[in-house]
């Protein structure tokens, strides 16, 4: 029976979820977290049980052996014969890749020099990577880039107005992420217009968040930029600014460009802002209890979010449906209504209010009959599209 796993490697953890293919069922899935520390927690969930332990887990090699090692103890495999590949999320995947590829030495050269691009995420996935390799040696294994479904956008969608020596000298451009995502949900939208292609607006809307213009399955346009830094605000992110706020802060401040980078990553966005929290159900608590800049917060994020609708509207020639997805995206139902508000004047979109509040992770369209796009809450399921990519190259590479 055929058994793919897709692993999803950090810095200090590993999440992994198993599957039987070609059924795509899951089977079990978990994660080790706090790798590198004596107090590591290991949990694994399968069938109707979970078990979370705290344990030493020193390197990612260590994470997989306890992985291989629980899918035996608990049943779920009766050897490691049975797995017969392993798909791995690559965050980055710069010019070298628009679609999955087999992790040869090529592969994971090409991933190894993109670092600079993705310091902590590529360097992570590598030590992940070999970490399975060492486990299971001869399994097929594949890489699967964020990047890769972006690969599509044309120059001067993916160009910034920089001196055209540094694009080309320093691949300096718009990449994108979540593109994995943004893939599955234009695979997932066609069910709505007959198996055609829809023209579509992907919202992939969680802690990290970005929306793409989606036409003939293809991405047009995405608001993540050279890094996942660009495009919408987020839960600790700054989305677009003008490149000046880094040059005049660091001068008011006396921070450095690094230190000041940080902030834009990690203590901007929604918690930035609100100085309440990066979580939305925080936020929104705290816009009930009246707090201003929780509010403000709430208020830019559905702007800036409604303003990349508009602009994708206008680079599609119109679109034929919007989709919600990510943590806000499929579970906040306020969130789904202040953006639909928002554009509903100039866009003529509208939602059944009283079925949108019922939607929380399940997928279902809230547009009207009226509505001129159709509107649909789609969970995404980045895992089933890495384990696809898996089991595909498996059947390729053993015909
Ligand atoms: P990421 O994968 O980028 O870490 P997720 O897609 O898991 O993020 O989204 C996480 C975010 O989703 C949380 O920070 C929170 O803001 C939001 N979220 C999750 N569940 C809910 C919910 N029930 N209602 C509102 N927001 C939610």
């Amino acid at each position: 029976m055929a058994k793919v796993m897709a692993v999803n490697a950090g810095s200090s953890s590993l999440k992994f979820k198993l599957y039987e293919m070609p059924e795509e069922k899951v089977l079990c899935s978990g994660n080790a977290e706090r790798i590198g520390w004596e107090d590591a927690i290991f949990g694994i969930k399968w069938g109707d049980q979970s078990e979370k332990t705290v344990l030493p887990i020193l390197d990612h090699a260590r994470a997989v052996e306890l992985v291989v090692q629980a899918l035996i103890d608990k049943g779920i495999i009766k050897s490691m014969d049975e797995i017969i590949a392993v798909g791995h999320r690559i965050v980055q995947g710069g010019k070298y890749f628009s679609h999955s590829e087999l992790f040869n030495k090529d592969t994971e050269d090409k991933i190894e020099s993109l670092i600079p691009l993705a310091p902590l995420h590529n360097k992570a996935h590598l030590v992940g990577f070999r970490a399975f390799k060492k486990i299971l040696p001869n399994v097929t294994s594949v890489a699967v880039f964020d990047t890769a479904f972006h690969q599509t956008m044309e120059p001067q969608d993916y160009v910034y107005p920089i001196p055209y020596e540094y694009t080309k000298k320093y691949d300096c451009r718009r990449y994108g992420a979540h593109g994995t995502s943004h893939n599955y949900l234009a695979q997932k939208a066609t069910a709505y217009f007959g198996g055609k292609n829809p023209k579509i607006i992907s919202c992939h809307i969680g802690s990290g968040a970005s929306i793409t213009a989606i036409k003939d399955g293809k991405c047009v346009a995405t608001s993540m930029g050279l890094t996942p830094l660009g495009g919408i605000m987020m839960g600790t992110r700054t989305g677009d600014i003008d490149p000046s706020v880094m040059n005049y802060l660091c001068k008011c401040t006396g921070l450095s460009v690094e230190e000041m980078y940080q902030i834009f990553n990690k203590k901007s966005g929604l918690l930035g802002v609100s100085e309440v929290s990066n979580d939305s159900r925080d936020i929104a608590k705290a816009c009930e209890e009246g707090n201003e800049l929780a509010l403000l917060a709430d208020k830019l994020f559905i702007r800036r979010v409604a303003d990349f609708i508009g602009q994708y509207f206008v680079r599609l020639g119109g679109a034929d449906m919007i989709i919600f997805s990510a943590g806000i995206g499929e579970n906040s139902s306020e969130f789904r209504e202040k953006i639909v508000d928002e554009i509903a004047p100039a866009l003529h979109v509208e939602i059944d209010k009283e079925l949108n509040k019922t939607i929380h992770g399940k997928e279902c369209l809230i547009s009207t009959p009226n509505s001129a796009m159709k509107i649909a809450v789609i969970p995404t399921d980045e895992e089933v599209m890495i384990a696809r990519d898996a089991y595909s190259f498996y059947l390729k590479d053993n015909k």
